[in-house]
């Protein structure tokens, strides 16, 4: 049980060379203060890279095997039907949020997009749990607050913007002043970081407005654990062109059609981010006789790092096996894989394409505001222990 309000950030596609290179430019003392004198690590994220595996990975305590979220979006292999695993009916495990609330602890949930606040909220009952994309209809009346844009003094952001991240670490600064509740959970946005690099302007500011916040909930006195979804990087070729390799053009090239399909994992309804355009992909097969051939085109592809048999990616990256393809494909650190060219309307993207998906992507920063006790020596850190830890391996404050 929390002794003081305990504070889980999820910064959504926070690459670490984004934290060290705003350390390094000055631009955020809060974060500074912690690289010197607290708990500043990384640890590898669930995979695939990608937002819901790993929010739900976070709040969970379990990587995707167990709780079933190993996209957002897969092929339903009972309807055949390709669907948004935004869906409660998809979780198969509790989250830690719900067991806190049963044991008497008040409990808020803010995720930048709405995609996420059906899953997370899951099983809460007397909890506030909303979205800063749809802050308007956030219902803070049983706790006796609200509206939260007046509380926090914001419209509703845009979607895509970096006032949508920035909202709800605001909303969770009021809320942890007025409202003192036990534990938050605040999960960001990767609008930035799909747009801009480490170290430039935008990111550090971005980064600077984080760590004001992030400075006004220590002062507070909250226990604050920070970690990442995952990490991003740039995905273009010498020319500035995404370097995207279409692997169902050229599985239907080999097998002809009808014989695989393609999903790719990171597809959402917010594609301005990526093209749908990630470092992760499942190919399914309608006969066994294909796979071999299949594997020996797709591994000799220059872009592709990986391909797994569904048991090996099942064995290796903790994933259900009846939610991944019969291939699992996982594309290298500058590429990113597609369906065919006509899938991907690439004139929505503004900047030169970074993502994420793959393994290059699984090195996230794990980061609390205090010294950490008892931590066994041979444990290796994951992303999704950063509850475990604020709960229950918390020491001093440093000075
Ligand atoms: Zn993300």
């Amino acid at each position: 049980m929390p002794k003081v309000p305990t504070i889980v950030v999820c910064i959504d596609g926070c690459e670490p060379e984004y934290l060290e290179a705003a350390v390094s430019a000055g631009a955020v003392p809060w974060f500074s203060w912690l690289k010197e004198k607290g708990t500043w690590l990384r640890a590898l994220s669930a995979m695939p890279s990608f937002t819901n595996p790993n929010n739900l990975s976070i709040v969970t305590g379990s990587p995707p095997s167990v709780h079933g979220i190993a996209g957002n979006y897969f092929l339903d292999l009972e309807t055949g039907q390709e669907v948004m695993m935004n869906d409660t009916r998809w979780l198969r495990a509790p989250t830690i949020l719900e067991g806190l609330e049963r044991t008497g602890c008040r409990i808020a949930v803010i995720t930048a997009k709405d995609k996420l606040r059906g899953l997370l909220g899951h099983g809460l009952r007397n909890s506030i749990c909303f979205s800063a994309e749809c802050a308007g209809e956030a219902d803070l009346a049983p706790w006796g607050l609200g509206p939260i844009t007046d509380m926090v003094g914001m419209e509703t952001p845009k979607v895509y913007s970096a006032e949508l991240s920035t909202f709800v670490l605001a909303a969770g600064l009021e809320i942890l002043r007025h409202a003192g509740p036990d534990i938050m959970y605040l999960s960001t946005t990767d609008y930035v970081q799909h747009k801009f690099a480490p170290g430039t302007n935008e990111a550090n500011s971005f980064f600077a407005t984080m760590d004001s916040c992030l400075s006004a909930l220590d002062r507070l006195g909250a226990v604050i654990g920070i970690t990442a979804d995952h990490g991003m990087k740039p995905k273009v070729d010498s020319n500035g062109n995404p370097n995207a390799v279409y692997l169902q053009e050229a599985l239907d090239e080999l097998l002809g059609k009808g014989v695989s399909t393609v999903t790719l994992p990171i597809t959402d309804p917010y594609v301005v981010h990526h093209g749908s355009l990630g470092s992760f992909a499942n190919v399914y097969l309608s006969d066994g006789k294909s796979l071999h051939p299949a594997m020996r085109k797709l591994i000799l592809m220059p872009q592709v790092m990986a391909v797994l048999t569904r048991a090996e990616a099942a064995n290796r990256f903790e994933l259900p096996e009846d939610r991944i393809g019969d291939l699992v494909v996982v594309a290298n650190e500058s590429a990113v894989l597609g369906k065919r060219r006509e899938d991907h309307d690439l004139s929505l993207l503004d900047a030169p394409l970074r993502s994420h998906g793959g393994l290059s992507e699984q090195e996230v920063p794990l980061l609390v505001n205090r010294q950490l006790e008892n931590i066994a020596p041979a444990r290796r850190l994951r992303n999704f222990d950063v509850f475990d830890l604020v709960l229950n391996h918390i020491g001093p404050r440093p000075l």
